[in-house]
């Protein structure tokens, strides 16, 4: 039986950014955000900027729980 070799698809253009599980630091809300964001990120609960764009990598302001590969 042939082996299927091409099953692994890539899911994202840019293979070395990541989604980081954030909790923001005034309301302790845990949320999804992009690493390399190009634009801000705010808190959904409070408002809060969680990530603030730069030329390249995001600079997260908040606390990381997790990283997502
Ligand atoms: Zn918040």
């Amino acid at each position: 039986m042939p082996r299927k070799r091409k099953l692994y698809k890539i899911l994202t253009p840019e293979p070395r950014s990541k989604f980081i599980k954030v909790r923001c630091p005034t309301c302790k809300n845990e949320q999804i955000v992009f690493s390399h964001a190009t634009y801000p990120a705010t808190c959904l609960m409070c408002g809060t900027k969680l990530v603030e764009p730069t030329g390249g990598k995001a600079k997260i302001l908040a606390e990381i729980v997790r990283i997502l590969e």
